[in-house]
Order: C-alpha cells, then sequence, then structure tokens
C-alpha cells in the first residue's frame, strides 16, 4: 500500500517508512493511497469470523506485503486480547465499550498496534534505535508505555504535567520503568507539547537519536482503530436497523477511522462526532469556514483540542466537500454542567456509569436521534469512568467499585524525572 501526503500528493511513502516517520517530510498526514472495498459477502457471513478474521481483513490491505500474514496475526492477536462489549444503555441506544483493555482506555488499541508494528520493522534489522517521544495530557501516555513496554529496540520518553492528570494517569504512566521514563513538567500540556515539538526539530538531538512520535497522526495508530467498529456492527447485525455511530472526539482519529471504515463498506449510516465546550468542527459544519481556536479546558479534557489534527483526514474522505460530508456526518458541542447532568441522569434512570468523554458521545447521539427518528444508535464509551474517579463520584453521587487492577496499580512506587525547561529535556536526550 502506497501512502501520500495530504500536504502534496506526489510525496509518498510505503507503510513502514510512513510508521517510522509519523508526519510526511512536509508535515503532511499520510493517507492510503487506495481505499479497498470489502466484498459484501464478508458482511454477509461476519458473524461467523472472529475478532482477529475481521481485523485481518480490514487492516491487510493497508499493510500489504509489508508484513508478513503470520507476524501480522500476531500483532493483531496481541492487540485485541479483550472484550469489546455493545452494552443497551436504554430503548434504541447501546454503548461499545472501549475501555476493556490494559489502560482502561480505547487508546490501548491504536498505541498495541503502532508497538507490535514498529517492534517487526526495527527486528528486521535496518533501522536501529528508536526513540518514541510523546507528551500526554492523561491518556495517551499510559497507552503508550504499557503498549511499547519492553519491545526490542524501543526507548519511550513521555512528557506530562506536573499535577494535571489524574492520580490513576499518573500511575499508569510511572510505574513502568524498563525502556518506558516518565518526566514530569512544571507546566501545562501545552508546555510539555512545545518541548516535544522543540526536540524534533533540534538537529543536536536528532543527529545522535533517531526520534518518533505516537501520537494519533501516526497510520498505525489510526487505522487499526477501525477494528472496533466492525465488531460492534457484527453485535448490532441481528437488529437490522439504519445505525448511527456518535463518537467523543477531540483530534478526530477515532471518528475518522469510523469514516474510513463506512468508506469501506460498512453499513453505519451516519456518524456523530460529539465534543465539548471545544466546538471547532462543529462550527465548521454550520458555517463551512474552519477556524482553529485556542482551547478551553473541560472535564472531559482528553477532547480539549481546538485544532484537532486529524480533521484534514475527515475531510479528505468526503473529498474534502462540505455538502458530501453533511450527508453522513454531523457535530454537536456540550457544556459541562450538561455533561454532568448526562452522567446523573443516565445513572439514575438505568444505573449505567458514564465517564464524561463517553456522557458528551450520549448526548451527541441523543440530539442527533431526536431529529432523526427511525435509527439504532451506539455512541463509543472511550475510557473507564474510575480514570476520572472524582468528576464521576461527584456527578453521580454515589461511590464507584476500583477494579482490582487498579487497586494494584495505586499500590506501585512513582518513579518520574522533574523537568522544568527544554535544555532539561535536551540533556536528557543527549545522554
Ligand atoms: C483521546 C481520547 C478521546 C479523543 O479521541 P480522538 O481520537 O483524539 O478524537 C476521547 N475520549 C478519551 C477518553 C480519550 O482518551
Amino acid at each position: 500500500m502506497k501512502y501520500f501526503s495530504l500536504n502534496n500528493r506526489e510525496h509518498t511513502s510505503n507503510f513502514e517508512n510512513a510508521v517510522v516517520r509519523g508526519l510526511a517530510p512536509d508535515k503532511g498526514l499520510y493517507f492510503p493511497d487506495e481505499i479497498k472495498k470489502l466484498p459484501a459477502s464478508f458482511f454477509q457471513s461476519i458473524e461467523n469470523l472472529d475478532k482477529t478474521e475481521i481485523s485481518f481483513e480490514v487492516i491487510k490491505a493497508y499493510v500489504g506485503d509489508e508484513i508478513p500474514d503470520s507476524a501480522l496475526i500476531n500483532i493483531i492477536e496481541e492487540t485485541i486480547d479483550f472484550e469489546f462489549p455493545v452494552v443497551e444503555v436504554e430503548e434504541n441506544i447501546s454503548t461499545l465499550e472501549l475501555f476493556h483493555g490494559p489502560t482502561l482506555a480505547f487508546k490501548d488499541v491504536g498505541a498495541r498496534f503502532m508497538a507490535g508494528s514498529l517492534g517487526h520493522f526495527i527486528k528486521k534489522g535496518n533501522l536501529g534505535k528508536i526513540t518514541v517521544l510523546v507528551a500526554t495530557s492523561g491518556d495517551t501516555g499510559g497507552a503508550v508505555a504499557n503498549g511499547f513496554l519492553g519491545v526490542e529496540g524501543i526507548d519511550v520518553v513521555i512528557l506530562y504535567p506536573k499535577g494535571k492528570v489524574s492520580k490513576i494517569q499518573e500511575k499508569q504512566l510511572t510505574t513502568l520503568e524498563d525502556n518506558i521514563t516518565a518526566l514530569e513538567v512544571d507546566g501545562t500540556f501545552d508546555d510539555c507539547q512545545t518541548m516535544v515539538k522543540k526536540a524534533f526539530l533540534d538537529s543536536d538531538i536528532t543527529d545522535k537519536r533517531k526520534l518518533t512520535s505516537a501520537n494519533s497522526i501516526n497510520v498505525a495508530r489510526w487505522l487499526p482503530q477501525m477494528f472496533y467498529y466492525f465488531f460492534a456492527y457484527k453485535q448490532l447485525k441481528w437488529k437490522d436497523r439504519k445505525l448511527v455511530f456518535s463518537v467523543p472526539s477531540g483530534n478526530f482519529g477515532n471518528i475518522c477511522a469510523g469514516l474510513l471504515a463506512r468508506k469501506m463498506g460498512l453499513p453505519i449510516d451516519r456518524f456523530v462526532a460529539s465534543n465539548n465546550a471545544n466546538n471547532t468542527v462543529t462550527d465548521y459544519l454550520e458555517t463551512a469556514k474552519y477556524k482553529p481556536k485556542p482551547s478551553v479546558q473541560t472535564i472531559s479534557n482528553a477532547m480539549d483540542v481546538g485544532d484537532p489534527s486529524n480533521f484534514v483526514r475527515v475531510l479528505k474522505i468526503f473529498r474534502n466537500e462540505h455538502s458530501a460530508l453533511k450527508e453522513h456526518f454531523s457535530a454537536y458541542s456540550f457544556d459541562d454542567l450538561q455533561t454532568k447532568k448526562a452522567m446523573k441522569d443516565v445513572y439514575e434512570k438505568t444505573g449505567y456509569v458514564m465517564d464524561p468523554h463517553g456522557a458528551v458521545g450520549y448526548l451527541g447521539l441523543q440530539k442527533f436521534m431526536e431529529s432523526n427518528p427511525g435509527y439504532y444508535g451506539a455512541f463509543l464509551e472511550t475510557a473507564h469512568p474510575v480514570k476520572f474517579l472524582d468528576t464521576v463520584e461527584e456527578a453521580i453521587n454515589d461511590k464507584l467499585a476500583i477494579p482490582d487492577a487498579i487497586q494494584g496499580l495505586m499500590n506501585k512506587q512513582k518513579k518520574s524525572l522533574q523537568i522544568n525547561h527544554y535544555k532539561d529535556l535536551k540533556e536528557f536526550l543527549l545522554n
């Protein structure tokens, strides 16, 4: 499979190079040259296929023969060795729970697949050692640390803002050791992000170390997110209804994977991008003008993004036509008060506990279905509610049970290095 840069169609790459580089040399995002339709027979008999078989069918064309089938199947099996249940919450509304992986967030899928792919290419021998450098506002760090733990040839360096991630998230980042280092930055997420970007452009560092990023612009993180839309379809197909999926969105990687799955033939009629107060895309749908904004802080903080990096891919899927996009894509925004009220109302009515991101997804789905009767809907639960313990317990006015795995994690010793300035990061990377 060939990929091209969305900044310039002439800049092409194979899968390996796109995974190793992350971004094209002209800073464009990579996009597949061809989107293959899956045959009707695949959807007719999907209930006879297991998760691995489905995933292999979906991803094979994007990897081509750059990873042999047997190795690709191993990577897939390690990526998806947990459950992806669709749980009915109320009449006509289900949730697709994506939080049963090791760090309790959907990012486990992309992070593990990327770690497996990069690990495979390193093992082949000509890349040398690679450093994955990543800034996190919470969930990315844990998923990347866990996914890359122990992968031969890769060092992982994670920058996180001191005191600004949840307690569980911090433990997930700082207790792994081995090839993972957590740098605790006295500053904000934006400060972490700025330092990472600077390091990528600093030739003192890049002459000495091969750096790559592990954020959602990487095709090896983006594409495997298609898998669970197919798993969900397999569970909902018998309903024989027109389907709408609502995706709590920040950088729009997850929803963009869903749209690509649709383009491959997956019968999901409609996608709803559910946003918090960061409403750049909601505005775009109304005005047809894309105006990035500074991000604002909310209780669904993994979606506090004012200029979503994957939105160019969403547009590309619809040939950059605003009208084509609007036919199958809606977007709505909700504030924190509405989000907390949704968590409370759903808990009181049904006993189901949503995390703040899932709650935004629920609100978007509900809003779409109010004015579009006849659909069956699913919203994605992108993180386990215990990851946002204080917010959730306050909203539902009740205590949550803490899973055993989390209890164990909370007893582990935190290990991090404090850094304050870019020069500290540079010194660390040079030594
Ligand atoms: C990262 C994240 C999101 C946003 O996903 P995108 O692919 O960036 O749109 C939503 N919810 C949770 C819990 C996340 O960690």
